[in-house]
Parts: structure tokens; C-alpha cells; sequence
């Protein structure tokens, strides 16, 4: 076991602020990463404010960050995909148990035994996992990703969740050439939503309540960007869209989206509002409507998605920051202030 910095929250009420938190050693699987970059996404404001209470209450201190692009610095014996010097990369993911049906299918994001990288139970040190807001990481084999060399590691390390879950479900449902796709909300995930939509092909329109983000959405990739709080605006897309992704992280009205969906369209929900959405069951009804969620994608597709990306050139647009900067950046995050990923550059952690 060893020591490292981090930033971590000691309760609901509190800043992130500098601390110490432990390591294991690497064990003949694991692969030990200097931490380059780290995302922050939405769900890391949402448990470290411990708005998922019911569901997943939040262990303080908290260490949040799952979107980790790293340098590999010392690997296990039993280690064969990596070697020190090579660019890796972590999700949301570091453990499951590898034998449930889940596991064997390759979605261990459904695996009911999997350690999230934080604030899940550890199995080696006990306590809860410390995410990416740190120096480095320590993580079986299995669950790191490779970089491909053409990405620019602040921009890439969003993929690793905001990424995997915008193309997982778009990927799951099929969304091909020439469908209509919108994408609700253009924030971290949103906005590769609309980068993944367009790169399969299809028509993708934009739903946001920021009209100041119209012209970046067509920059994107956006067909068509729609301003939701404008029913009449909404009005024209009434039963026309075969698939909407709904990456919103606060209370809204589904039941506006549902009804924007052709007959046997789906809406698929991967945001996390703390509190329920209302769903009229009338405009399920209707035509047949499916409405579904998503969560991440498992460790095949996360590499297939990276891959994809490499090919494609594609990465988080993304505002590099220093850690110091992390709880003014959470503000901006929660009003929508974010062009369009906040990717923090770990190495400002040796001043902290
Ligand atoms: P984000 O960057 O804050 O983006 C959310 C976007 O939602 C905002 O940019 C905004 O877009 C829109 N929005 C915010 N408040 C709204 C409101 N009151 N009404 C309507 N629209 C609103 O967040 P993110 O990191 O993309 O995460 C989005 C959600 O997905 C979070 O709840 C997060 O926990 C969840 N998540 C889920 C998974 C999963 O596996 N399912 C994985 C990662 C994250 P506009 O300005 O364009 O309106
Ligand atoms: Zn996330």
C-alpha cells in the first residue's frame, strides 16, 4: 500500500479540497497508472452532494472521477496487454465478478457483484474506491483501456464515460444512416451524442435550453438544433423521430419527448435526475412507443468505442483545467456552463 494525493469531499456540504488517500501495491494483474487526465462529469456532482441517497448512498470522503487517462507506470507479472510508457485509460468500471451471465456476455456493467471506481465497497483495502481526482490509480488488467496514439489525452478521457454511454445505446438500438435522431440536453454527454449520431449518419437534432449553444450544436454535428422551451418549435417534430437520446440531469418533462417519437421509436434515457420523472402512459400507448435507459457499456464495447474514435478522430471538446479550479467548475457544470467537458490536468495535483 502506498500513499497518494487527491481531492476529496468530507460531506455533503463540503468543498472538494486537497487529500491523502491509499493505494494498493499492484498485485500480478494489475496495471498501476500515473493519472494525466480526468473528466468530470455530471454524476460525480451528483454523489459528491450525495443526490442519489436512495439508490447509492454516498461513503465520505468521497475521491470522485471516472473518465481517467493515464500513463502506465509499473504492471504485474501476469500483465500481457501493457507495458510502463503506454497511454491507458479508466471508466466507470474496475471490477466485476467475471462469472454472472452479465460478465460472460461482456457487459459487466450489469454484473450485480461489480466495484465501480468510486465510492464502491474495495475488495483489497476496505473502505470505498477512490476515483480519478488523484496522482494515480491501481487497476486489474482487464478493466484498462488502450488510447489510440491519435487522440489528445484531455480530450479523450471523456470518452471513458461520457463516451461509452451516448454511443452503447445508440449502438444497442441501431441507429443507422438516415434515421432521425435527437439528442436532448448539449452538455458532456449530449454533445458526443450529437458527435457519435452524426458520425453513424444520421439526421440528429438537438434539443437544448440554451440558445447560445445553437451554432456550437451545428458545429458538432447537428442537422438541426431545436430550442425545447419553444412549443412550437417542438410542435413540428411531433411523431417523427425513430430514436432520442435524453441525457438531462434535472428535472424535466419526458413526456414532451415521447410524444416527438414515430410509431415504434424509442427514447432511451441515460441522464440521472434525482428525483422521478412523471410519465403519461398515454403517449407510450399511442404508437407503440418504447421508452428505455441505459448504463456506460461494458469493457469490449468502451475499447470498440475508443477504437471507433481513433478512426474517426473523434474526442471531447473539452475545457482543460487545474484541480484547484474543481469546485467553481462544479458551479458552471450546474448551470450549464461547459463547452463542453471539463477535463482536469492531474499534474496541477503536485502543487495542491
Ligand atoms: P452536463 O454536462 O451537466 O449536461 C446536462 C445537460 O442537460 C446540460 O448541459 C443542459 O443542456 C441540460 N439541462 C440541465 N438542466 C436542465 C433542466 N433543468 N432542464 C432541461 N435541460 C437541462 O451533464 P452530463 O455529465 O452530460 O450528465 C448528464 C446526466 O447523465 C447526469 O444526470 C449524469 O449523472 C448522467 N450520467 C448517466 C450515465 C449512465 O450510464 N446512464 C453516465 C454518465 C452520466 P442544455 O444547456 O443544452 O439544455
Ligand atoms: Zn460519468
Amino acid at each position: 500500500m502506498y500513499n497518494e494525493k487527491a481531492y476529496a469531499a468530507a460531506s455533503e456540504t463540503s468543498p472538494l479540497a486537497p487529500a491523502t488517500i491509499p493505494r494498493r501495491d499492484p498485485t500480478e494483474h494489475d496495471v498501476q497508472i500515473e493519472i494525466l487526465f480526468c473528466g468530470i462529469c455530471h454524476s460525480d456532482v451528483h454523489q459528491v452532494r450525495n443526490e442519489w441517497r436512495d439508490i447509492m448512498p454516498t461513503v465520505y470522503p468521497i475521491v470522485p472521477g471516472h473518465e481517467i487517462v493515464g500513463r502506465v507506470t509499473r504492471v504485474g507479472s501476469a500483465v500481457t496487454k501493457f507495458k510502463p510508457g503506454d497511454l491507458a485509460a479508466v471508466g466507470c468500471l474496475v471490477d466485476s465478478d467475471g462469472t454472472c451471465p452479465e460478465c460472460k456476455a461482456g457487459l459487466e456493467q450489469f454484473c450485480p457483484n461489480l466495484t465501480l471506481t468510486f465510492n464502491s465497497p474495495d475488495k483489497y483495502l476496505g473502505g470505498v474506491t477512490y476515483g480519478g481526482y488523484s496522482g494515480s490509480i491501481v487497476v486489474k488488467e482487464h478493466f484498462v483501456l488502450r488510447v489510440p496514439a491519435n487522440l489528445h489525452p484531455a480530450g479523450a478521457a471523456p470518452l471513458l464515460c461520457a463516451g461509452i454511454t451516448t454511443y452503447s445505446p445508440m449502438r444497442h438500438w441501431g441507429v443507422t444512416r438516415d434515421q432521425k435522431v435527437g439528442v436532448v440536453g448539449l452538455g458532456g454527454l449530449g454533445h458526443m451524442g450529437v458527435k457519435f449520431a452524426h458520425a453513424f449518419g444520421a439526421h440528429v437534432v438537438v434539443f437544448t435550453t440554451s440558445p447560445g449553444k445553437k451554432e456550437d450544436a451545428r458545429r458538432l454535428g447537428a442537422d438541426e438544433v431545436v430550442i425545447s422551451r419553444n412549443t412550437d418549435e417542438m410542435q413540428k417534430h411531433v411523431g417523427s423521430f425513430d430514436f432520442i437520446l435524453d441525457t438531462v440531469s434535472a428535472e424535466h418533462d419526458v413526456n414532451a419527448y415521447i410524444n416527438l417519437l414515430r410509431r415504434d421509436g424509442t427514447i432511451t434515457l441515460v441522464g440521472v435526475p434525482p428525483k422521478p420523472l412523471g410519465v403519461l402512459s398515454f403517449g407510450l400507448i399511442a404508437k407503440r412507443r418504447t421508452l428505455t435507459g441505459s448504463n456506460i457499456g461494458g469493457i469490449a464495447e468502451t475499447q470498440e468505442m475508443l477504437d471507433f474514435c481513433g478512426t474517426h478522430d473523434i474526442t471531447a471538446d473539452v475545457e482543460v483545467i487545474r484541480i484547484q479550479q474543481v469546485n467553481e467548475a462544479y458551479e458552471r457544470l450546474l448551470k450549464s456552463d461547459v463547452k463542453y467537458r471539463f477535463s482536469i490536468e492531474m499534474a496541477s495535483l503536485k502543487s495542491a
